[in-house]
């Protein structure tokens, strides 16, 4: 137990999911989702780093407040969710604009390290994104799924341990560059990798093998779990979604919390920023 790993918590609400889009609803959950989360946390004196949908910190200016009072970290992951694939240089300022002067609006100026895109969407066709990261003041992004096992995103050859992105090819190392990446780390065993940290992973794989892969890249290095409020909250809304959809969306909701728990129980935890030593 001696690693420090990171934690993160892609703020957003159940509708902002790639996989349920087109049913964008006014119908919010993202405060009552989130509150156990919050309350674990403080029970296992653990902090988190939140990113957070610049649209969800808009109407929900309490919950952003209560987030930083406890002491977790405020990270980015945009103002309306778009993926940045999706965008070009000029509508991703505008997304990191407009979420700024919302957090400022609630917070004041606050330093904002962190960066996450929707669905992991940097790649080396939009590596302009670090650039524009690095004009606001960020220090780090956590955008990189290095394998390609899903159908949406992952860049199969980039490293599995945080290292400086090049702003050249996002899957090689820059000394000199000034941004750190903390990619998701994949379990290896033999020739294969496995994506076990977060999201639909962390919801369907058993405790027991959970627990023995974490370890095991606990052997070397620390790990970084990605999770939502809505992968973990009973009320989720439920739709008739084609079964890949439907499964990777919905699957082991109910139990999603008591293996968040268990995590926070067997592992150190720790904010990304704190994780990465950011002064
Ligand atoms: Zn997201």
């Amino acid at each position: 137990m001696d690693t420090t790993n990171a934690l993160s918590i892609d703020l957003e609400e159940w509708y902002h999911s790639e996989l349920v889009e087109g049913r964008k609803s006014p119908f919010s959950q993202v405060e009552e989702a989130t509150r156990p989360i919050l309350d674990l946390l403080d029970r296992y004196q653990t902090k988190a780093s939140f990113f957070i949908v610049g649209e969800v910190a808009e109407k929900n200016p309490r919950l952003i407040q209560l987030i930083f009072e406890r002491g977790h970290e405020i990270g980015c992951h945009t103002f309306s969710h778009k993926l940045v694939w999706n965008l070009d240089q000029n509508l991703f300022r505008e997304e990191m604009e407009h979420f700024h002067s919302v957090i400022e609006k609630i917070l004041g100026k606050i330093e904002i390290k962190g960066f996450r895109a929707p669905c992991f969407s940097i790649d080396n066709r939009n590596r302009w994104a670090l650039k524009v990261l690095l004009d606001f003041g960020y220090r780090y992004d956590a955008s990189i799924f290095p394998l390609k096992i899903n159908p949406l995103y992952g860049i199969s050859g980039a490293p599995t341990r945080p290292y400086r992105i090049s702003f050249e090819d996002v899957r090689k190392e820059d000394p000199q560059s000034p941004l750190m990446e903390f990619p998701l780390c994949p379990l290896k065993i033999g020739g294969l990798k496995i994506p076990i940290s977060g999201g639909f992973y962390l919801r369907a794989l058993p405790t027991f093998f959970l627990d023995w892969g974490l370890k095991r890249i606990n052997r070397s290095q620390p790990f970084l779990v990605y999770f939502h409020p809505w992968e973990s909250y009973e009320k989720t809304p439920r739709f008739k979604l084609p079964l890949y959809n439907r499964v990777i969306s919905y699957y082991g909701i109910s139990s999603a919390l008591k293996k968040f728990e268990f995590l926070l129980s067997h592992f150190r935890f720790g904010r990304v920023d704190q994780v990465l030593a950011l002064k």
